[in-house]
């Protein structure tokens, strides 16, 4: 049996050893899965409802467990860790009204009758990364069984600890057995299978876009349908005509929460020029501010990186590169992977740090000089997944929204997810869209049956 040694990022002691499921074991999960779909699928949907707010039940009923276990797995401060499982909860119950509402249509022909279906798809494989390990998960998981699939989820191998108590809820709550399970595992190993395994027809993949990339790949051999949610160089832009004051407070978390490992962070502040210097000056204060420490703290607002791995990618883009390092905050000394909230001024748009995702609390700021280059540079990169615009005109606000090539834009603020709006990336960051009212349609296939009446 291969075992996984878990590691507390702050402490860097061991919380626990995980088992590694082999490619036979997830082949005789999926196999389970496939049994458990046939009459999940055919569960009364008042009662599949019913389970699902029972799971969200349980999961309200453990928030604190479940947070408690994230700031040990995973590093992530106790408040974020907190919201993290009540986002699990809230999509649980947000998706349980959907096996009740999931209408097909009745469209008018001529000889008869026609209805469509919205049929099940059958074993879902949802791979989730490691940076926000409770929300992703419960992303895919929630409207996959609600719309009468069966799923097997592989965690990253960082961060499977929430997710394993996740199943352990879900059969306390009485899903049946087998509906939802959690299979750790190596990537190469549980997340190759559940790609090239013919019994699964769908994969949600959250991730690298390498690996994003290679299970697009994959799957088009078997023709499965992906759902893939993957990194992002987000641009947060601030215009002369808006409130620089809170443009310049808010900034630092929009990056540095999460410690960067966000996929929506806004990690290139684009500034109009004419405010360009006042903005840095207001910026300093707001960044020195951010609290760095041990996340289990309720004061905390930045924990440590995931692993010393990421300490050294991270440090890569401001050590190892031709960057002017503008201002720093701090971060504890002594064991845990922390890395200081960092404000880089690159000399070109060709600079690594303003091109490539850093996925760690390094912001990178350039001006601009109007509208047109503002939208001219957000949108100079492989990515578009979110981004802010910062304007006291609304004109332009919705302008310079509609142009922005991303599919999460917030104005005035830093929001990008809400469980009722749907959620996913332009360009490099991904293929589809989870969250929201549509996000059932990625787990149903349509089905149309024509029923003769036998008119002439
Ligand atoms: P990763 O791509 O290395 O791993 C993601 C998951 O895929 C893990 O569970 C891993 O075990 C698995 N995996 C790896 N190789 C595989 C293979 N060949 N076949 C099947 N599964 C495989 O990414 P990561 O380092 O864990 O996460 C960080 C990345 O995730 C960042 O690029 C970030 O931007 C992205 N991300 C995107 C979103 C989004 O919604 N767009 C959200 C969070 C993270």
């Amino acid at each position: 049996m291969t075992t996984f040694d878990v590691i507390d990022p702050t402490t860097e002691e061991r919380v626990r050893t995980v088992d590694l499921a082999s490619a036979e074991e997830t082949d005789q999960a999926i196999a389970r899965a496939r049994t458990a779909f046939q009459t999940w699928r055919r569960f009364d949907p008042a009662d599949r409802g019913r389970l699902l707010r029972r799971f969200a039940d349980a999961v309200d009923g453990a928030i604190e467990e479940l947070a408690q276990l994230e700031v040990r797995n995973s590093g992530h401060t106790i408040g974020n860790a907190r919201w993290e499982a009540g986002n699990v909860r809230d999509v649980l119950s947000y998706y349980s009204a959907a096996p009740e509402r999931l209408f097909g249509r009745q469209i008018p022909v001529a000889g008869g009758v026609d209805i469509t279906f919205k049929e099940p798809l059958g074993v879902v494989g949802i791979i989730v990364p490691w940076n926000f390990p409770m929300p992703i998960a419960g992303w895919g998981f929630a409207p996959a069984l609600a719309a009468g699939n069966t799923v097997v989820l592989k965690p990253a191998e960082l961060t499977p600890l929430t997710a394993i108590r996740l199943a352990e809820l879900a059969l306390e709550a009485g899903l049946p057995e087998d509906v939802f399970t959690v299979l750790p595992g190596k990537g190469s190993v549980v997340g190759q299978r559940l790609v090239t395994n013919p019994e699964v027809p769908k994969i949600c993949f959250t991730g690298s876009t390498e690996v994003g990339q290679a299970i697009m790949a994959e799957a088009a051999r078997h023709l499965k349908r992906v759902t893939l949610e993957l990194g992002g160089k987000s641009a947060n832009i601030v215009f002369a005509d808006s409130d620089l004051e809170q443009a310049a407070a808010t900034a630092p978390y929009a990056v540095f929460d999460n410690a960067g490992q966000d996929c929506c962070a806004r990690s290139r502040i684009l500034v109009q020029r004419s405010v360009y210097d006042r903005f840095l000056s207001l910026l300093e204060p707001a960044v020195t501010g951010v609290n760095v420490g041990a996340p289990g703290d309720e004061s905390t607002e930045m924990g440590p990186l995931i692993s010393a791995h990421q300490r050294e990618t991270v440090s890569s883009f401001v050590e190892g590169d031709d960057v002017d390092v503008a201002m720093r905050g701090s971060a504890p000394e002594g064991p845990g992977w922390f890395y200081p909230p960092t404000v880089v001024l690159p000399r070109t748009t060709k600079d690594r740090v303003w091109t490539e995702e850093v996925f760690g609390p390094v912001v990178a700021i350039l001006p601009f000089e109007d509208e047109a280059e503002a939208v001219t540079m957000a949108n100079d990169t492989a990515y578009g997944l979110s981004g802010s615009i910062w304007t006291g005109d609304v004109g332009r606000a919705l302008r310079v929204a509609r142009q922005v090539e991303a599919g999460n834009l917030s104005v005035n603020s830093h929001s990008s997810v809400r469980y009722s709006t749907p959620f996913g990336g332009f360009k490099a960051s991904g293929i589809g869209r989870e969250l929201g009212p549509d996000a059932l349609d990625n787990f149903t296939e349509v089905k149309n049956v024509f029923i003769s009446t036998g008119d002439a």
